[in-house]
C-alpha cells in the first residue's frame, strides 16, 4: 500500500474552500502521475501563469476574428541612390481598449502555440494583398514578411506559400520576401535549405534577419540560397561608438560581398549612419532616420516624397577606400575612448578603457602599415603627434597628478575631442595624397 497526497497552502493560496479542495486534487494527481508514493505541492504561480496565458490566447484568437490584427510598412532604400527598394510588414494590434500594440507585447504569449501558424498566414496573405492594391494604385515595390520558427519549420509550408502565391495571381512571386532569423534557420539546417530551394524555384526570396546575432557560420552561409543579409540593428545602432560593432558591420559587408548576397542595414537611426554605412560598402538601410513604419495608405506619399539626406548621395558611386576605413575607425574608435573615460570619471563604469596609443586599433595601424607607406610623409609626423597627444590626454584625466575641478576635467575632455578631429583631419589628407602611399582600393 502507499499514498500520494496533493497539498495546498491557505492563504498562499487565495482561494474559496471549495477551490482549495480542488487544487489539492489536482496536485494529488500531479504527485499519481510523477509516479505514487509522494506528495506534491499545487503551484499558485503556475496556475495563475496558465490561467493567464489561456485567457490572453483567448483574447488573441478574438481579436484576429475580429480583425484588430493590422500590418504597418517600414520603407527599406537606397541611401545613395533615393530608390526605395521595398518595405517590411510588421505587425501590430489594433487593441480597443491598450491602443496600438507592439508586437513583443503580443508575440511572445503566442509562442509555438497554433495560432502563430494562423497569424503567419494572415500576414503573408494580406501583404499579397497588399501588393497587389499598390500596384494597382501604380506603386510597384516589393515587400518582405517576417516568419517565425514554428511556421519555417511547418513540414508543408512550401505548399501552403505556394497556395496562398496562386490565389492572387496578380503578384509577382519576386515582389514577396521572406525574412527568416538567422537563429531560426540553423535549427534545422537540411530542411531549411531544401525548403529556400523550393520556395526559389517559386520565385520568393530570402533574406536573414538579425544577421550577426546567431553563429554566422560560413558553411551554413553557403549552403543557404538567401538572397540578402540583414545586418542586425544593435550593431547599426552602436558602431558610431564602438569600433567593435564597426568592425562586425565592416565583417558582415565584406562577406555578403563574397558571398554575392545582398547586404541592408536595419535600425538606421540618423544621417550619420548612413554616412558610416555608405563608405563600408552598404547602400540599402531601413530604419527611424528614414521612416518609421507607417499604415499601408501612407506608404504611397512617402515613397512619391522621399529624398535622401544630401550628406549621403553626395558621395557619388565612389568605392570605399582603404584609407577611408583607417580613417572611420581611427575617428570612432577615438570617440569611444572619450565616451568610456567620461563615463569612468562619472561612476559609470568600474575600470577606466585600456589607455595606451600602441594597445589601439590605429595605433596598430600606424606602427605597421601606416609607418610602412607614409613614414617619409611630413603629416605622418604630425598625425602621430596628435594622437600621442590624444593619449596622454586620456592618462591625464584618469590618473591626475593633482587633484582637478569639474571644469578641468570638462576642458580636458573638450581637448582630446579638438585634438581628434585635428587628427582625423590630417590623416584624410595624409592619405588621400596618392604621391604618398598605395593605390587606395579595397580589394588590395
Ligand atoms: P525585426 O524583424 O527585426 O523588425 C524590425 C524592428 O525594428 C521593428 O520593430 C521596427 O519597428 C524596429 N525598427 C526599425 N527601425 C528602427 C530604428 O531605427 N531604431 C529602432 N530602435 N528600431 C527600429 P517591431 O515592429 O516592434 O517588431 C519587432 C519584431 O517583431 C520584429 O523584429 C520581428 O522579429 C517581429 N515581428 C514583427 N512583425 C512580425 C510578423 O508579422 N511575424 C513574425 N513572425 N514576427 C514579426
Ligand atoms: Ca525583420
Ligand atoms: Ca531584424
Amino acid at each position: 500500500v502507499s499514498a500520494s497526497m496533493g497539498v495546498t497552502l491557505y492563504p498562499q493560496d487565495r482561494a474559496d474552500a471549495e477551490k482549495l479542495i480542488r487544487h489539492a486534487d489536482q496536485a494529488m494527481y500531479q504527485a499519481k502521475q510523477a509516479g505514487k508514493n509522494r506528495y506534491h505541492l499545487f503551484d499558485v504561480a503556475e496556475d495563475v501563469a496558465v490561467k493567464t496565458r489561456r485567457e490572453s490566447l483567448a483574447r488573441i484568437r478574438r481579436a484576429m476574428d475580429q480583425r484588430e490584427f493590422v500590418l504597418y510598412y517600414q520603407p527599406k532604400v537606397n541611401m545613395r541612390t533615393g530608390e526605395v527598394v521595398g518595405a517590411e510588414a510588421l505587425i501590430r494590434w489594433q487593441h480597443p481598449d491598450r491602443g496600438l500594440l507592439l508586437p513583443a507585447d503580443f508575440l511572445p504569449v503566442i509562442g509555438n502555440h497554433p495560432i502563430s501558424l494562423e497569424l503567419g498566414e494572415w500576414v503573408i496573405e494580406t501583404a499579397l494583398c497588399q501588393i497587389a492594391e499598390w500596384r494597382s494604385a501604380g506603386l510597384d515595390i516589393p515587400v518582405s514578411v517576417n516568419v517565425g520558427a514554428s511556421q519555417l519549420l511547418q513540414s508543408d509550408f512550401g505548399e501552403r506559400l505556394g497556395a496562398l502565391l496562386a490565389a492572387h495571381p496578380e503578384v509577382p512571386p519576386g515582389h514577396l520576401e521572406l525574412e527568416i532569423l538567422e537563429t531560426d534557420a540553423l535549427e534545422d539546417m537540411a530542411q531549411v535549405s531544401e525548403l529556400l530551394h523550393t520556395c526559389r524555384n517559386m520565385g520568393v526570396s530570402f533574406s536573414l534577419d538579425d544577421f550577426g546575432t546567431g553563429y554566422s557560420s560560413l558553411t551554413y552561409l553557403k549552403r543557404l540560397s538567401v538572397g540578402q543579409l540583414k545586418i542586425d540593428q544593435t550593431f547599426v545602432r552602436d558602431m558610431l561608438d564602438d569600433a567593435d560593432d564597426l568592425a562586425i558591420v565592416e565583417g558582415v559587408v565584406g562577406l555578403a560581398e563574397a558571398f554575392r548576397r545582398r547586404v541592408i542595414a536595419e535600425g538606421v537611426e540618423t544621417v550619420a549612419h548612413g554616412e558610416l554605412l555608405l563608405p563600408l560598402g552598404c547602400e540599402l538601410a531601413q530604419g527611424f532616420g528614414i521612416a518609421r513604419p507607417m499604415p499601408p495608405a501612407e506608404l504611397p506619399d512617402w515613397v512619391a516624397g522621399w529624398r535622401p539626406d544630401a550628406a549621403w548621395s553626395s558621395g557619388g558611386g565612389r568605392v570605399p577606400s582603404r584609407g577611408e576605413l583607417v580613417a572611420l575607425f581611427a575617428e570612432v574608435e577615438h570617440r569611444q575612448l572619450a565616451r568610456a573615460i567620461e563615463a569612468y570619471l562619472a561612476g559609470e563604469r568600474s575600470a577606466p578603457p585600456p589607455l595606451d596609443a600602441p594597445q589601439c586599433r590605429f595605433g596598430h595601424w600606424e606602427e605597421q602599415e601606416g609607418r610602412q607607406h607614409y613614414g617619409a610623409h611630413p603629416d605622418y609626423s604630425s598625425v602621430r603627434e596628435l594622437h600621442h597627444r590624444i593619449h596622454q590626454m586620456a592618462n591625464r584625466l584618469v590618473e591626475p597628478e593633482e587633484p582637478r575641478s569639474e571644469d578641468d576635467v570638462r576642458a580636458g575632455l573638450e581637448e582630446m575631442h579638438a585634438l581628434r578631429g585635428e587628427m582625423i583631419r590630417k590623416l584624410r589628407a595624409l592619405l588621400n595624397d596618392e604621391e604618398a602611399g598605395p593605390a587606395p582600393s579595397r580589394q588590395e
